[in-house]
Formats: C-alpha cells, structure tokens, sequence
C-alpha cells in the first residue's frame, strides 16, 4: 500500500537534498548574520517550488500544504532573488521553467486544504538556523489524510550516521521513510546522494533512564533549556542533552541514539504541521510514542497548526508516562 507515494516522496526529497546542498555550500559565514536571508530563502524556496512541481506532475488531485508562500517574491524588488530560485529549480529539474510558473507552483502549498482528503505536506528546509550554521536541518514529505499521517519522509543530510563515544560525525546523511501500518526504514545516502542501504529502524530498548540519551532543539526561548533540564532529571536521566535543529531530533529517537525529545513552550506557540508531520509517522512506525506534552495524541486535522496540542514528546514509548508525569509536576510548579 502507498508503494507508487513512498517511493516518489523519496526520490523528490533526494532532489531536494541536492538543491539543499548546492545553496548550503554557497553560504558564506558571516553573510547571514547581516540579516541576510538570501541563502536559506534560496533553498526553501527552490525546494517547494520542485516538490510541488513533482507533485502536480505525479498525483494532481493531491493539494499541498507547504510552509513557503510567493506573495513576497512576486515584488519587483525580489526579482534577483526569484531568478537566483528558478536557476536552483533547473539544477534538478533539467528544464528551465519561467519565472511565473515557479512562483505558481510555490503558491501551490497555500491550497486550501479539504482535512476530509488526503493532501501532502512539506517543511522544504525546517530548522532553518541549522541549515545556516551548516549543522542540522531537515527536508520533510508527509501524506496526511484526515488527521492522520499516512506517509513520511525525511532527509537529514548532515546528520552522522551513528554517534560513537566522543559523539563525533560519520556519513553522508540519511533518509528516514515510514508508511503508516508497515514499520519504518533508515537510508543511508553516499556520495552523490545515492542510497546506499535500507534497513528497518527500532527505537531504543533503554528501559534505565540513568542509561539513556535525550535530546532538545538548540535554539530556546523562555527559559526552555532549563525547564526541560528539571523534567529530565526529575526522570532521572543524567545524560547531557543532545541539541539539534529540525526533526533531526525524531530521527534520533526513531533510530534509538536517544530515548527522549521534548519540546514545550511557556508561551502560547502553537506548533506547525509541517514540523512534525513526517517525524512523528518515522517515530511512531519505529515502535516509538509521541503526544504532546499533556499526553494527547497529535491532530494534525486542525489546518496548518496542531491547535488542539501544545508541545511534544517523542519517547521510545517505555519512559513515556515517566516523562508524562515529570512535566506535568514541573510545569505545574511553574503555574503552567
Ligand atoms: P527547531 O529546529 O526544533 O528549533 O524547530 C524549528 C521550527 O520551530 C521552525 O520551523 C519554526 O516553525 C518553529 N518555531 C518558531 N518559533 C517557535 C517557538 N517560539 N516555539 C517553538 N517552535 C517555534
Ligand atoms: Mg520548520
């Protein structure tokens, strides 16, 4: 089932790796912090702008929610920009498609969405600030169909294939592909991104909290680094965090090299579908829970935002209530 879907989002995220790639290596540092957002805006940009195009050509009927819009890049001013997107589309694309209709496949991903009818979803580049600090970032593919995630895809190109003891880098990166009832595998990429192997991925059977790993997002706002710090102690885990940008954190905890991502929020921030579509599906088809951080299941049927949920834990399922427990009391303490 999904065969003809699993297999096209991965060969369209492979792509888009490419373009990820391209741009990454063409950031020069110092360039961003001025504020300039050409780089990032390239890639995602060019990213939503082949998937969607992909999409239209494959499955037509099939809308898009995709992060990026064109409203902005259809502005004189941007014009230099827009060209700089469309030549990255012809990259992988092998043809040189007019400005207007790259604009019009990006305003693809504004479709409005039937939560009846299954439709894709589409982080082009999420953990943005990873992409530009050359750390970690991800492409992520869903297929989502009343409220629920049937079919996920995600490349994390720069993320190691293992961690050995002093946690340093080894690989290629990986794809992570997961269809809903039928378990979830890694791939790693070679040169050329290239898939080089395919195995079935199992979380973690760490049952010993003071034996496990964790692992958090790098950027935090309000205090976050700290709250999560008393939950995981109070889980009595004594590891030090493993922090990432992107879904790379499900990816970890889907392939066991943590037992833990927590994300919470003392603000009223309410999380975007497309950050944690496919990384949800790739955690749970490898034997892993993931709610939010009250315990209930995800309802990715509420638009572009999971309204109905705040934050995420993502666990290897044995400490899940564990951890259910500890934020409770912790944010509880805080008055939240
Ligand atoms: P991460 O790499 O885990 O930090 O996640 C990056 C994603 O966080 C971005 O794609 C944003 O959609 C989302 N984001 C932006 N602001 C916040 C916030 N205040 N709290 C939680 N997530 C946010
Ligand atoms: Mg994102």
């Amino acid at each position: 089932m999904l065969e003809q879907e699993r297999d096209f989002a991965l060969e369209t995220v492979r792509a888009a790796v490419q373009i990820c790639r391209l741009v990454q290596n063409e950031i020069t540092p110092g360039r961003w912090d001025k504020e300039d957002r050409t780089p990032v805006t390239v890639a995602d940009l060019a990213v939503q702008a082949v998937v969607s195009r992909a999409l239209e050509e494959r499955f037509p009927d099939d809308p898009l929610m995709g992060e990026e819009e064109s409203k902005e890049l259809r502005e004189p001013k941007w014009s230099d920009l827009l060209n700089l997107v469309t030549q990255h589309v012809h990259v992988v694309r092998h043809e040189r498609p007019a400005t207007t209709k790259v604009l019009d496949w990006i305003e693809r991903g504004q479709q409005p969405i039937d939560a009846g009818r299954r439709y894709w979803v589409l982080d082009p580049v999420d953990g943005t600030k990873g992409f530009l600090r050359k750390e970690q970032y991800a492409i992520a593919l869903a297929l989502v169909e009343r409220g629920e995630v049937l079919l996920g895809v995600l490349a994390c190109p720069n993320l190691p294939n293992s961690y050995d003891v002093d946690g340093a880098a080894a690989g290629h990166g990986q794809l992570y592909v997961a269809v809903r009832g039928q378990g979830a595998q890694r791939c790693d990429l070679g040169p050329g991104d290239a898939i080089t192997s395919r195995r079935p991925m199992r979380v973690s059977p760490v049952t010993d909290p003071a034996q496990a790993q964790w692992c958090e997002r790098v950027e935090s706002s309000d205090k976050n680094h700290d709250v999560t710090a008393k939950v995981v102690a109070q889980v009595g885990m004594t590891a030090a965090p493993r922090r990432l940008d992107s879904q790379a954190k499900y990816a970890v905890v889907a392939r066991g090299d943590a037992v833990l991502y927590l994300r919470h929020s003392l603000s009223d921030y309410r999380e975007k579908v497309w950050d944690h579509a496919a990384g949800v599906l790739v955690t749970h088809e490898s034997g892993g829970r993931v709610t939010d951080i009250h315990g209930r299941p995800l309802d990715f049927s509420r638009g572009r935002q999971l309204d109905a949920n705040q934050g995420i834990v993502a666990t290897n399922g044995v400490l899940h209530h564990r951890v259910l427990a500890a934020v409770r009391d912790v944010l509880g303490h805080l008055g939240k």
